[in-house]
């Protein structure tokens, strides 16, 4: 196949939602269509428990089924499908946070009783940021479900998004009857656990056969109510859906495998193919000749026997081989690979070649750190790999004075991989470690121990937010800087950090330093 048609079938794509809203049931139901998998129930759920907060070795046991579920590949009506999966426990939002800028579209899930969620409203800030194209599924119309102008205004509002319906539910829960394709103007029934593929009717809205397959007044029903969707909402276009200006919204219910191929057909039809990637030299197109990719993810191997690590990586342009050269940009040094693997479905092979589009995991033995480049010999950095604010802090102290090289080492390995981000005071040197859960401050101290035998012990610091800083006014940021001396800090890429105490303290700061910008994130 020639190389422009491999970049132009590929979908790489994120399913992410709050937790519960069915995220694994979809992306289960996606690849039972690819025929990836063959029975229901083999895609675990990577989520884990907040009971498991005690048992750590339980959270291993969850982590190693999610790295092997973090992407999933298969061949669907030509086209290439990679569905990246994110985690679901809140306390890892920054893995897919970063797992987000490796995708090229989106599809988020919504429960319909529910609503938006608090983790929903922060993934899309997230694609929002980088204008990713989003897709929203609003599922469990099986079960009784709040009204879907409702649903979509709430959309609206609180993911700052314009929203276009692409099917309609024809009632909910116990009456739920179906929906109605607006994308392919068909009438799909609902079946109750369904285990085939459904076939939708074509069938006009105005066609005197919907009564008969809906009954009468239903009919009336759904007739008024698409007559004032149309004239609500404008006509589906493709273009502000791929500048992220419009979601398509669809109406379903994934356990019951209803809604779903619809759904995942306008997604191959509409979503785009590999884009653009953005570094600090210029812009990359896919369909360059020569290779270029970054590292979003590393997973690290808890089990001390088998320490390698796995190094994922994003090809954004070029056609990747195995065993050829290629420059880790930052070390400024040739490597060839020679057991790059691609994720198809459940299974890990290795791989000759793969295009744009795809993710490679990269057997590593310490190499990378997230938001490496690797090229063919050109020096690009790949921008758009934030970090965002911690929400919890602790210093980070060693508690085994014979042990501090390694409890250095451990530190700075673990931030690479991303586990959680480091702050060093300006003040007086001590670290501060801050995550997004408190999970992580467990993971780290047992990684500490098991992998690096270091020992750390943490001691509370009151912290409300890291903010990164911005000004023209050279002057002003030093007077700041100085005057704040007690509260700055440097990240690992030795930016200048402000951790604030309190909303009181960011807020006396933003009034008294009006030439100062105070962000949340380090893209700004
Ligand atoms: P995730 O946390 O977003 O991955 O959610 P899951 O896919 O694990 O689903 C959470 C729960 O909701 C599970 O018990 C599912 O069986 C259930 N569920 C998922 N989709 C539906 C649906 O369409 N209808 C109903 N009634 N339950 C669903």
């Amino acid at each position: 196949m020639a190389f422009k048609e491999e970049i132009q079938r590929r979908r790489t794509f994120g399913i992410v939602s709050h937790p519960d809203a069915g995220k694994t049931t979809l992306t289960e139901k996606f690849l039972l269509f690819g025929g990836a998998i063959h029975v229901a129930g083999a895609v675990k759920s990577n989520k884990i428990k907040k009971t498991a907060t005690s048992d750590f070795m339980e959270i291993e046991k969850q982590r190693g089924i999610s790295v092997a579920t973090s992407v999933m590949g298969f061949e669907y009506k030509g086209y290439k499908v990679n569905i990246l999966d994110t985690p679901g426990h809140q306390d890892f939002a920054e893995d897919t946070y970063r797992t987000l800028t490796a995708v090229d579209s989106v599809i988020i899930v919504i429960d319909a009783a529910k609503g938006v969620e608090a983790q929903t409203r922060k993934l899309m800030e997230v694609c929002r940021m980088r204008n990713t194209p989003v897709i929203v599924f609003v599922n469990k119309m099986d079960r009784p479900s709040r009204d879907p102008y409702e649903i979509l205004d709430e959309i609206e509002e609180e993911l700052k998004i314009e929203v276009r319906p692409l099917s309609w539910p024809i009632g909910n829960g116990p009456d739920f009857k179906g929906v109605y394709n607006l994308f392919e103007q068909s009438l799909y029934l609902f079946t109750p656990n369904k285990q085939t593929l459904e076939e939708g009717i074509s069938l006009d809205v105005n066609d005197g056969k919907l009564a008969d397959e809906i009954g009468k007044s239903s009919a009336e029903e759904l007739r008024e109510e698409l007559e004032l969707v149309n004239g609500v909402y404008p006509e589906f276009d493709k273009s502000p859906y791929l500048e992220g200006k419009v979601a398509p919204v669809f109406f379903g219910s994934a356990l019951n495998n209803f809604g779903v191929r619809e759904l995942l057909h306008c997604f191959l039809e509409i979503a785009p193919s590999p884009r653009p990637s953005v570094t600090e030299e210029r812009e990359v197109q896919p369909s360059e000749e020569k290779f270029s990719g970054f590292v979003f993810k590393i997973h690290a191997n808890m089990d001390p026997n088998h320490r390698n690590r796995l190094a994922f990586v994003k090809i954004c342009s070029g056609h990747f081989q195995r065993n050829t050269n290629y420059k880790h940009v930052r070390l400024g040094k040739q490597m060839k690979f020679s057991s790059p693997t691609a994720f198809m479905a459940e299974k890990k092979s290795i791989v000759d070649e793969a295009f744009p589009g795809d993710i490679i995991g990269i057997p590593d033995s310490g190499n990378f750190k997230i938001g490496d480049s690797l090229s063919e010999n050109e020096p690009l950095h790949f921008k758009g790999l934030p970090s965002f604010s911690p929400e919890l802090f602790r210093y980070i102290e060693n508690a085994d004075p014979m042990k501090s090289k390694q409890l250095a080492k451990g530190i700075d390995q673990l931030m690479d991989e991303g586990v959680a981000q480091l702050f060093v005071s300006q003040f007086n040197g001590r670290k501060v470690i801050g995550t997004v859960g408190a999970l992580q401050f467990e993971v780290i101290q047992y990684r500490l121990l098991h992998e690096y035998g270091a020992s750390c012990r943490y001691e509370p610091i009151n912290l409300y937010k890291a903010c990164w800083l911005e000004s023209d006014d050279e002057t002003e940021l030093q007077d700041f800087k100085k005057r704040k001396n007690q509260y700055m800090a440097k990240d690992k890429f030795g930016r200048d950090v402000f951790l604030a105490d309190s909303s009181y303290m960011l807020d006396m700061a933003r009034e008294n330093f009006k030439n100062i910008k105070f962000h949340f994130s380090t893209e700004f």
